[in-house]
């Protein structure tokens, strides 16, 4: 084991190596060789706290549950209510960071609040929510673009009034799109996943199978299938439920780490699209399942597209990267494919 340890390490990095994106120490059953040889002390940090997920600013520490976890998956689309978040103060030594932007950071946190708060209006259609909240984090962006943070809470103010979204609900018809675009402009987003290297080996299968049903015969028979497909969904309570806790989750856990890179909207963005892949990827199965989707098969579906996507701090560096500056993911496009 002594032997093993050690060139198990990568001293470099200071890290265990990994073989195909699992740590060297895994075996064929998913369990740990140190943990079995050497008992319960010797687990390591990161799986330890696994399916914790930890984002750290200055004075706050913000714990989530990973979607990549099976079990967490279930715990997150199986939650029928609005999530809430505890806080917890604990006394202790104040930290500072040596670069931190304060203002940045408390309107992020502002921004998100409000966010979240318009993602939960179970008064309004899904697609509706998911609309605004892109609207309202590309807004953001161009106020901290021009240095005009502290009009922020204006910004805030005019999302949270009661006439805002019937208001955007007239302006969204200006971006619908036809089924054809929207079936390449769908193709496109999909196309997301060629740019991220893959973590496990039966993924590009399935990303393979997924495309081949969706968008294999056309885009006269995705039209088709996807009327069918919401129609059995639509009005289906848990559909909206499931949305709404995929984009709280994307949205809680990455859109705050905007004050290190300052993808106000490309954060935003990740969590919108993150649920409309999800949600696509669903109509897939649904279409493979012969017309039937339980919320096992989205907890499936969730949990692979977070282990793919999220595991990798370069694929969410450049999806995020992606969404903030290339052209599929700009406003006006997602809009489209929301509302069409
Ligand atoms: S506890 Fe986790 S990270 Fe540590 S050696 Fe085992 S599998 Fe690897």
């Amino acid at each position: 084991m002594g032997n093993r340890l050690h060139n198990s390490i990568d001293w470099k990095e200071q890290s265990f190596k990994q073989y195909e994106s699992r740590c060297a120490f895994l075996n064929e059953e998913n369990l740990c060789d140190l943990y079995s040889e050497a008992g319960p002390g010797m687990l390591c940090k990161t799986c330890r706290l696994y399916p914790r997920h930890i984002e750290e600013f200055e004075g706050v520490r913000e714990i989530s549950l990973s979607l990549s976890c099976i079990e967490a998956a279930k715990l997150i689309l199986g939650c029928e209510e609005a999530v809430t978040f505890r806080t917890v103060e604990r006394e202790g030594k104040e930290e500072e960071y040596e670069f931190f932007d304060f203002l940045l950071y408390t309107k992020l946190c502002d921004g998100r609040e409000h966010m979240i708060r318009t993602l939960q209006n179970r008064g309004l259609p899904l697609n509706l929510r998911l609309s605004l909240v892109l609207a309202l984090g590309h807004d953001l962006q161009n106020r901290a673009g021009k240095g005009e943070l502290c009009l922020a809470d204006r910004l805030f103010d005019y999302f949270s009034r009661e006439g805002t979204a019937k208001k955007a609900e007239r302006k969204l018809e200006r971006y619908r799109i036809g089924d054809e675009e929207r079936f390449e402009r769908m193709k496109e987003l999909f196309s997301l996943f060629d740019r991220l290297e893959a973590l496990k080996k039966d993924w590009p299968g399935y990303l393979k199978r997924i495309r081949e049903t969706l968008y294999g015969k056309g885009p006269k028979e995705y039209g088709r299938q996807r009327e069918a497909f919401l129609r059995s969904m639509g009005g289906g309570e848990a559909w909206e439920r499931w949305g709404e806790q995929l984009a709280v989750y994307f949205l809680f856990t990455y859109f705050c780490g905007a004050v290190y890179d300052g993808h106000v909207y490309g954060k935003t963005a990740f969590a919108v699209v993150s649920t409309v892949l999800i949600q696509e990827m669903a109509q897939a199965l649904w279409q493979e399942n012969g017309g039937v989707l339980e919320e096992t098969d989205m907890v499936d579906i969730a949990h692979r597209y977070s282990k793919e996507v999220e595991h990798s701090d370069e694929n969410l560096n450049t999806a995020e990267r992606m969404m903030a500056k290339e052209e599929p993911y700009r406003l006006r496009q997602l809009l489209g494919i929301l509302y069409s």
